[in-house]
């Protein structure tokens, strides 16, 4: 039945093969600046969660996001949450629920470039994915004027991706003045915004800046959905914590409207993986409960963040110190756990081979992975390649 036609090899996942080959690296000098990945030895307990997961967590998840116990959307039971696998899980269960339910038009936009993942999350639940530009290769910043330009030029109530912050792979965001502009066009179009929010926290360390655009939409009386990790900002990879939300629009029906959904992503969470898993999300839920815990968390969040800063700035000084040729402002005006470098293919399979210097393919490095140790030797394997 399963011939190699019907079933060809799927490619390895680029990212797992990296950290695959960089495990295998023996070089004293290797670097990883592909993602960290943690591991946790967690105590079992071994009972279902609820379907939708555990309420503690999912509650206090929509807080965070969509701005707290005030938000008019959580205040006025708009929200329906679901735990789900992590940020992954909840973009699937998005689309899942999108493909089967949604009937204005099924193609979701995406940014170009963005998570490679999204391609694919979309595309398996037979969701067509079209592109808006995001990168400016000119600037290594934003291309708004083509972001804009191709929403309003895309049909009338179509999908579209955005990154709640810390843009996965550019490090390039939306100012809050841009995000008003784009809810504007996603207005005039009625569009169904679909936000994937990776990184609140991580950013600018100020959990507030990092979900104001989410918060924005709420303002704005948008319908939406957000899928919620918090692989990031917990340090919960391997646990797979996360939530997926369904906010509807103020509306006398709304609260039926939230009802009516959730029974039917209750079905399509059932169908996929019966129960989310319990470990992560207790361990979010004890710290979104309790206030000291709570701050305790928010202070983690500056200081990794800061951390991040002062790698963006060391790395810099260093190359511009170096008098490497090009401009390198980008890596400070960049913002979250990733970098574009600018790097080319070439280079980065150079950078690898000569300097044992891990980075994706297309230039993207994570800051995360720098430090005051390994910082200068980055910053001369780059000098040297890009001569
Ligand atoms: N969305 C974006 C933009 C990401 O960068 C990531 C992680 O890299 C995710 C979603 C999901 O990650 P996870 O499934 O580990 O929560």
């Amino acid at each position: 039945n399963f011939t190699a036609e019907v079933v060809p090899q799927a490619p390895e996942d680029p990212l797992f093969g990296l950290v695959r080959a960089f495990r295998a690296d023996q070089d004293p000098n290797k670097v990883d600046l592909a993602d960290d990945i943690l591991h946790n030895d967690p105590e079992l307990n071994h009972e279902y969660a609820p379907i939708s997961g555990i309420a503690s967590f999912t509650s206090k998840a929509a807080e965070l996001i969509l701005g707290g116990a005030d938000s008019p959307a959580v205040k006025e039971k708009r929200v329906a949450s679901f735990q789900t696998i992590s940020g992954t899980g909840a973009v699937h269960l998005g689309a899942l629920f999108l493909a089967k339910f949604y009937k204005g038009n099924k193609k979701v936009y995406l940014s170009d470039p963005t998570w490679a993942n999204h391609h694919q999350i979309f595309t398996n639940v037979g969701l067509p994915i079209a592109s808006y530009p995001y990168f400016s290769k000119e600037t290594r910043g934003l291309d708004f004027e083509g972001m804009k330009s191709a929403l309003l030029g895309a049909p009338e109530r179509s999908v579209v991706l955005l990154h709640a912050c810390a843009h996965n792979p550019t490090g390039v965001d939306p100012t809050l003045e841009q995000w008003k502009e784009i809810a504007e066009v996603i207005r005039l179009k009625n569009h169904f915004p679909f936000f994937d929010s990776a990184y609140q926290g991580f950013a600018s360390g100020d959990l507030l800046r990092d979900n104001a655009a989410v918060r924005y939409f709420v303002e704005q009386g948008f319908e939406f959905v957000v899928a919620q990790s918090f692989a990031k900002n917990f340090g919960l990879y391997g646990e797979r914590a996360g939530c997926f939300h369904f906010v509807t629009a103020p509306a006398p029906d709304a609260e039926a409207t939230v009802t009516r959904v959730a029974s039917q992503l209750s079905i399509l969470q059932r169908s996929e993986i019966s129960n989310p898993p319990l470990y992560g999300a207790r361990i979010a839920s004890i710290v979104l409960n309790d206030p000291k815990l709570f701050s305790e968390w928010e202070e983690n969040l500056k200081t990794m963040s800061g951390r991040i800063i002062s790698m963006r700035k060391a790395l810099r000084s260093k190359i511009e110190e170096l008098g490497t040729p090009g401009t390198w402002n980008h890596i400070t005006d960049q913002i979250g756990m990733f970098s574009f470098t600018g790097l080319s293919e070439t280079q980065v399979q150079k950078i690898r081979s000569d300097y044992h210097i891990y980075m994706t393919k297309n230039g993207r490095i994570s800051m995360a992975g720098l430090n005051t140790r390994n910082v200068d030797y980055v910053a001369k394997a780059i000098n040297a390649i890009v001569r």
